[in-house]
């Protein structure tokens, strides 16, 4: 590839269902180079085999991209000067090059039906179209070049196949991994257009990606055993000089590292594996993913990024623009990368710490309303002072009921084992006489609490945590939350003299 040529990547992803994290760690990466390098992403939908079509897949990867932040420059939605970006409406675009592939003699036809192959297969468990049986199978290679005629007059049904060279070795240069050669006696004569006019994804992958003026691919580890299929159809088709280059994203592991991840993995383990909730229209099943199990896509994104790349350095957490400041090819291990759902939730702890309340406001508000709290009684700036207080204790932004439902209702249950043994009469007496305290009080706030409270305990000649943590159940119900004086000021003068006085009965019979 010459220097001078405009970076443009694309995601190509088929519709054929929800997308798995590698998938958005793949379509994160070619977005990530293309940034750095003021260059082009693009979504292509690669739809050409119509019998794993599923419907809402193509709709789930863009509004998934739109999650993530990963908006592309030209789509089906945004169409740019290389149009379509559906495949399967570039469909008169393919056929010429299957047909010149079999004028040059690198391609043929094939007339084999389904019902023949499927007795080959019979016959030879491991059958495969390939340089070694061709000649004994039903092709424009073994027929007489008259009944190839005859048949293709007729309208005889057939595909068209890649002949692969005997003994020779394809090689190219990965971004990643270096060097990688290839024995083409091991790959077999793959299928480039269909009975049905359809390229397979081979075919309409290379002519694609040239026709786009893609630069550089990066794609799953899983589709480097078809790289010298598209390395060949590049030289054969006689656009070597323009091909891409590659880079095969190292797989995501299972969290023991043994083999990929899988959905199943997820389901088995109880952690989402895809980006977003898919609910598969087939079988009716819905998977989970990580925005609806509360993940904020600043978090999945800077999670994703981190499988399988960093900057050399110990650093951790990346926003969008750090990344595509960053990004560089030679960070990308060749490893695999295990997947660790606590370190997933680490990431999203952190991303809630840093957000600004305002992007959490709608979130939070509709976690209050979902336990019947009238938000609207409170107020944002109310909302938004207890997000403050409880916001480094949440791993989802559902966590917000469980660490500050207190703050909009009195506790339902108390931690009456950890106050009530230790309870006595100098105690009744202590928060009665702080109560009496309370009410004299004009100014409320923590600072002006807790120096009070304190004093009120020192002179009691007690103990202060035998006072402090039953005036935190007392507010709480439970061990947990923020400082209590904090507490107190945010519930009120009111409020905390009657939670005061609601539990000490309960504390002490
Ligand atoms: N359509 C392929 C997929 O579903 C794309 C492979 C590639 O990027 O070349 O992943």
């Amino acid at each position: 590839m010459s220097s001078d040529k405009k970076v443009r990547v694309r995601f190509a992803p088929s519709p054929t269902g929800g997308l798995h994290l590698g998938g958005v760690r793949t379509a994160l990466f070619n977005y990530l180079f293309a940034k750095h390098h003021n260059g082009e992403f693009i979504l292509r939908i690669e739809d050409t085999d119509q019998t794993r079509f599923v419907p809402g897949a193509e709709e789930y990867i863009m509004e998934c991209l739109a999650w993530c932040g990963l908006n592309p420059d030209e789509s089906p939605n945004q169409p740019g000067n290389f149009g379509p970006y559906r495949q399967s409406e570039r469909k008169p675009s393919y056929r010429k090059f299957a047909e010149e592939l079999v004028e040059k003699g690198y391609a043929y036809y094939a007339f084999d039906t389904a019902e023949e192959l499927e007795e080959q297969r019979k016959i030879h468990p491991n059958f495969r179209y390939a340089h070694d049986n061709r000649m004994s199978l039903r092709n424009s290679l073994s027929l007489e070049k008259e009944e190839t005629e005859r048949l293709l007059a007729e309208g005889a049904a057939h595909t068209i196949r890649i002949k692969m060279p005997e003994n020779e070795v394809v090689s190219f240069n990965d971004m990643i991994r270096g060097r990688v050669s290839f024995e083409t006696n091991l790959v077999d004569d793959k299928v480039l257009l269909k009975a049905d006019g359809m390229p397979t994804y081979h075919l309409a992958v290379v002519v694609d990606d040239r026709a786009m003026e893609i630069s550089h691919i990066f794609r799953g580890e899983e589709w480097l055993p078809s790289a010298p299929v598209h390395i060949l159809l590049w030289e054969y088709l006689g656009w070597k000089d323009e091909m891409p280059n590659w880079a095969h994203l190292p797989l995501i592991l299972k969290p023991d590292g043994n083999g990929k991840l899988s959905k199943r993995d997820g389901d088995r383990l109880g952690f989402p594996v895809y980006a977003m909730n898919w609910n598969d229209p087939k079988t009716g099943d819905l998977t989970t993913g990580f925005r609806e199990r509360g993940f904020l896509p600043e978090a999945f994104v800077n999670m994703l990024a981190l499988l399988g790349w960093n900057d050399g350095t110990e650093q951790e957490l990346f926003d969008m623009d750090e990344l595509i400041q960053k990004f560089s090819v030679e960070r990308i291990s060749k490893a695999g990368a295990k997947f660790d759902f606590e370190k997933a939730k680490w990431y999203n702890q952190e991303w809630i710490k840093r957000a600004p309340n305002t992007e959490l406001l709608s979130e939070v508000k509709a976690v209050l309303e979902k336990h019947a709290v009238q938000t609207a009684e409170y107020g944002d700036d109310f909302v938004e002072t207890i997000l403050d207080l409880v916001k480094e204790r949440l791993t989802y932004i559902e966590d917000f009921w469980e660490q500050a439902s207190f703050f909009f209702q009195k506790p339902a249950n108390y931690d009456i084992d950890a106050v009530k043994p230790k309870w006595n009469q100098d105690k009744t007496s202590f928060f009665n006489e702080v109560t009496d305290l309370f009410k004299d009080q004009s100014s409320w706030d923590a600072a002006t609490l807790e120096p009070l409270f304190k004093q009120k305990i020192a002179d009691s000649g007690m103990k202060m945590g035998e006072l402090m943590m039953p005036f935190r159940i007392m507010l709480v119900g439970g061990k947990f939350g923020p400082d209590v004086f904090k507490i107190a000021e945010v519930l009120g003068k009111d409020e905390v003299i009657e939670r005061i006085q609601l539990a000490v009965p309960k504390f002490q019979d």
